[in-house]
């Protein structure tokens, strides 16, 4: 019985011994689970670091790739530049070549005009200038024509001296005997500027021999030579001109002085010989003076005898002894007008027995 219940107790022992094996089987299984999921966990650290490292490999090609795309585009626009700049160049030089292409040509098309207006010329047959004299020369005095002035009558023309001398004694056209006028024939009297040109043009030298001629005459009596007259002045500036510096000069002019004269003496009628010369040409006066006035002032200038007659003219004008200066500068105009002087032509003519 003893025995039995022995046997019952070392197999309750074996059992339980049976069990504590198998709980500790069971601990043992855990912790190896255990390890298993840290190792497992060890394992997904490793993968994770992996593709870290993949991924920095990846990001490190695409850095690569990128470099080289770049390197590929400057390359490229290195090129581009050097294509434009050997474009560049080549328009350069095809600027140039065209410019000396132009050059070229504008050489010969010189040399060809000189050529031919040389050839054109020599082959031209030369009129002789004789052919033209009828035209060009004054049938008074027989040389060319000097201040061409035309008879507006009959057209003839003649020198403007020439003319105003013959009317003190005649008042018909020395070619045509036309009446020009019965009591003023200068009135009927123009300045022809064209043909004076014209007469210019044609006889070599005339217009320097005429100005070398009248520089003399007034150098030889010590006057002051009169500038030539403009053909196409300006005249409000000229004469706004001629006044500021008038204003600004040392001397000064009292200002109801306002106008200058200019006296030319064209000549006196045959008979007419007892007279001095008109020292003073230059006079400045007021513009209501009259030609009363001046008539009176050169009367005693010229000490002359009250038999005889002056006429003074201002351009194709006669003018009134009514008439005041300022009235004749602004009916004649500019035509009037040399350097801002009012010039006035006169005579001394014998009264008309009438
Ligand atoms: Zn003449
Ligand atoms: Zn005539």
């Amino acid at each position: 019985m003893c025995l039995y219940r022995f046997t019952a107790v070392y197999r309750c022992l074996q059992l339980f011994t049976c069990v504590y094996t198998g709980l500790q089987l069971f601990i043992d299984v855990y912790s190896c689970l255990h390890v298993f999921i840290q190792v497992y966990s060890c394992l997904q650290v490793f993968t994770c670091v992996y593709t870290c490292l993949q991924l920095f490999i990846d990001v490190y090609s695409c850095l690569q790739v990128f470099i080289q795309e770049f390197t590929d585009v400057y390359r490229c626009l290195y090129s581009c530049l050097y294509v434009f700049t050997a474009v560049y160049r080549c328009l350069q030089l095809f600027t140039g070549v065209y410019t000396g292409v132009y050059i070229c040509l504008q050489v010969f098309i010189g040399v060809y005009t000189a050529v031919y207006t040389g050839v054109y010329r020599c082959l031209q047959p030369k009129l002789p200038l004789n052919q033209f004299y009828p035209y060009i020369r004054c049938a008074l005095c027989c040389g060319f024509l000097i201040d061409a002035t035309t008879i507006t009558e009959c057209l003839h023309t003649f020198c403007k001296g020439c003319i105003v001398k013959n009317f003190f004694y005649s008042n018909r056209c020395p070619t045509c005997s036309i009446v020009v006028h019965q009591t003023q024939p200068l009135y009927n009297i123009r300045p022809d500027r064209q043909l004076q040109d014209i007469v210019y043009k044609m006889v070599p030298f005339l217009e320097e021999l005429e100005r070398e001629q009248m520089t003399n005459f007034y150098k030889e009596r010590g006057l002051e030579v009169p500038k030539p007259v403009m053909v196409s002045p300006a005249p409000v500036v000229v004469r706004k001109q001629k006044k500021e510096t008038v204003s600004q000069s040392i001397f000064t002019i009292p200002p109801e002085l306002d106008v200058s004269l200019m006296l030319e003496f064209v000549g006196a009628e045959e008979g007419i010989n007892n007279y001095k010369p008109l020292e003073r040409r230059y006079v400045r006066v007021s513009g209501e003076a009259t030609v009363r006035h001046v008539e009176l002032f050169i009367r005693r200038k010229m000490e002359l005898s009250p038999a005889c007659q002056v006429d003074v003219v201002c351009g194709d004008h006669l003018l009134d002894h009514y008439q005041s200066l300022k009235d004749i500068q602004n009916s004649v105009g500019e035509e009037a007008l040399q350097d801002g002087l009012l010039v006035l032509h006169f005579g001394l003519v014998l009264p008309s027995e009438s």
